[in-house]
């Protein structure tokens, strides 16, 4: 029988290249897709390393990921051949929070890639209603993108006033935000980042400006703070760069517990927001934004890996100045 392969985290630390029995043939509403890029993701980093919050390794991995329909069950709405990306938040469809459309509330969901197998797998198959399709011109390398890129549209969406606006950390989520909040309109946005690659990557993105740590006036301040760290240090930097009445969004991801200067959020009213993955809307807005190119995230594309050189380019993919890995499924 044809086998398929796959990315596998086996213990904390280590990649492996795995054989899995290919799937059987689609049924009712199933897709079975073929892997064209996948993206490799802070956040599977942290998994590979312990530091996330939920997940430990054994996973198999990936949840930035474009390709196409290999075959579709008969309800699944799909046609052989269709390029597409994947939600790989996948949800229980039936509690408050998915009745009301917020699926990303919903307690009982799982990501692929971490409590669920993930998209490393070079063909593999799962529900229609994650699937999206993109324009058949697309750029697939691109599509790829639409994951993170998601990620900014939503986080954009959860401050009101766009009017002048910090970021903090110029990482691949850093910059989806920042670019996600240009193309909402956003007129003026700072982003602070302690490497100086990741400072010129974002100032070619369309930063304002792009400051190191040290260098940011303590008494600058901004209607919205975008923080894509989510360390200690970020979360007080917000607190004192945050106008009165304005917002904090905590976009990174925290591995523990922070204190938060209260005093401060509580004199001058200041918002601070959650966000949380994304709803199925800000997926068809980024495939949208990147395909009419009101959202260029070309540059953030460091390298693309075949997938023979997966560990190697989980390695790559860790050091300071990578922005976006793809490894090459196909
Ligand atoms: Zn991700
Ligand atoms: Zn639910």
């Amino acid at each position: 029988m044809a086998a398929i392969r796959a990315i596998r985290f086996p213990a904390l630390g280590r990649i492996e290249l795995i054989e899995r029995e290919e799937p059987p043939a689609p049924s009712g509403a199933e897709v079975l897709v073929e892997s064209a890029f996948l993206g490799i993701c802070g956040s599977d980093l942290h998994v590979l390393h312990g530091r996330h919050p939920f997940v430990r390794p054994p996973v198999i991995t990936g949840h930035e990921w474009v390709g196409r329909v290999r075959s579709a069950g008969p309800d699944s709405g799909f046609r052989p051949g269709e390029p597409v990306v994947i939600n790989p938040l996948v949800t229980c469809g039936t509690c408050r929070a998915c009745r009301a459309g917020r699926l990303n509330h919903c307690e009982q969901a799982k990501v692929m890639g971490f409590r669920l197998p993930g998209t490393a797998q070079t063909r593999f198959l799962t529900d229609a209603r994650q699937l999206h399709r993109i324009p058949a011109t697309m750029d697939e390398s691109l599509a790829a993108l639409s994951e993170p890129v998601a990620v900014g549209v939503h986080a954009a969406k959860r401050a009101p006033d766009l009017e002048t606006v910090l970021v903090i950390g110029g990482g691949t989520i850093g910059l989806c935000v920042l670019l996600a909040l240009k193309a909402a309109g956003a007129a003026s946005v700072v982003v602070v980042e302690p490497r100086a690659q990741k400072r010129m990557l974002a100032q070619r993105l369309g930063a304002a400006d792009a400051i190191a740590p040290e260098a940011m006036g303590e008494s600058a301040r901004f209607t919205a703070v975008f923080d894509c760290v989510a360390s200690q240090a970020t979360l007080e930097a917000a607190c004192r760069q945050c106008i009165g009445g304005g917002t904090i969004v905590v976009v990174g991801v925290a591995e523990a517990g922070r204190q938060i200067p209260l005093p401060r959020l509580q004199r001058f009213e200041i918002d601070l927001v959650g966000t949380g993955m994304y709803v199925p809307a800000d997926i068809d807005e980024a495939i949208a934004a990147l395909a009419d190119g009101r959202i260029d995230a070309a540059p953030l594309i460091s390298a693309v890996r075949p997938l023979d050189d997966a560990e190697a380019a989980f390695t790559e993919a860790m050091r300071p100045d990578s922005v976006k890995i793809l490894i090459d499924m196909r």
